[in-house]
């Protein structure tokens, strides 16, 4: 059996077909361009999925998008990297179009779903998931299944408040986990700290991308640049302090980190360690594993997983 995965981003869409034995078949991609507006883009993204339909006869289709999505009417919400689009219907159309079952959540729900089955195999049976990248999002597995809570918002981690006077969030807020380790975050913190940026971008960037990014800011850490090391330390504080608020709410079996900015774990997840161990109400603390994920593609993978998982269940297109 195959399934069609989506992960819809800012810039480009991106779909694969995966076998029920988690193999990738083929993948394509096309540019969002959310500025020709919500009718053209589901447009083109139903033709995209008939074009892999005629080849590959698919069973399913899972969609993935970044922002506030309502998995049981499967409606974009609001996704303030789509344009600012508000309710867009996603699921209907495309099940009408395409004549197949269709599932639509969060993009950190799908990369949540595919650590579950493809980096923990099914393993454990209550997973947080938490993409590290620009924001921070995370997606919350409990017995088996993603747990939505009362309208499909649930897990949103990165607007943990961590302090009430930290540093000013992308949402608006202040002191939020998310305002201290999303790449942003860390990188205002790398800009500020670091005082001659030309000479540490030309000792530590790529040789043809010199820009300080969180590549950088790691490659700095690897040989032992003392402010370098500071940031990743404190970030890791920041992001120990965030998750263990979380780990004695859920008490999950395993926490997977995944996004571009867990490739930096060896520099902030002795630091998040220490403060897992300094935590008081330690049961929550001593069973947990704590898992970086390899795949960087959790989030469309987990999206046509999510989609053959809801086919196999009886989902309909309707
Ligand atoms: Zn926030």
């Amino acid at each position: 059996m195959n399934g069609i995965g989506v992960d819809i981003g800012g810039t480009n869409t991106k779909l694969i077909v995966m076998s029920s034995g988690k193999k990738v078949l083929r993948e394509d991609r096309f540019d969002t361009a959310p500025e020709r507006g919500p009718e053209d883009f589901i447009r083109r993204l139903a033709a995209a999925v008939k074009k892999l339909k005629d080849e590959w006869a698919p069973v399913s289709i899972g969609v993935g998008a970044a922002g506030d999505v309502d998995p049981d009417l499967g409606v974009i919400r609001f996704s303030p990297n789509l344009d600012r689009w508000r309710g867009l219907a996603v699921k209907r159309p495309l099940e009408k179009r395409a004549g197949l079952p269709c599932v639509l959540e969060n993009d950190a729900n799908m990369a949540a779903w595919g650590a579950y089955e493809m980096e923990l195999g099914r393993k454990y049976r209550n997973v947080v998931a938490v993409t590290l990248g620009t924001g921070i999002g995370g997606g919350i597995i409990i017995d088996g299944k993603l747990y939505h809570g009362a309208n499909g918002s649930a897990g949103e981690l990165g607007h943990n408040k961590l302090s009430r006077s930290g540093p000013r969030c992308h949402c608006g807020g202040k002191g939020c986990m998310e305002a201290s380790c999303g790449s942003y975050a860390i990188m205002r913190e790398a800009r500020a700290a670091i005082k001659d940026r030309k000479a540490f971008v030309a000792r530590y960037a790529d040789p043809g991308r010199p820009r300080l990014n969180t590549v950088c800011l790691t490659r700095a850490a690897d040989r032992g640049d003392r402010t370098a090391l500071r940031i990743w330390r404190e970030m890791g504080e920041s992001l120990g302090r965030g998750l263990a608020d979380m780990l004695l709410m859920l008490n999950p079996d395993c926490v997977v980190l995944t996004g571009g900015v867990s490739k930096a774990s060896r520099h902030f997840l002795g630091p998040l360690k220490k403060v897992f161990a300094a935590q008081q109400m330690k049961t929550s603390f001593l069973c947990v594993d704590l898992v970086v994920a390899r795949n960087a593609d959790l989030g469309v993978c987990g999206a046509a997983l999510l989609g053959l998982e809801n086919a196999k269940r009886g989902g309909k297109a309707g």
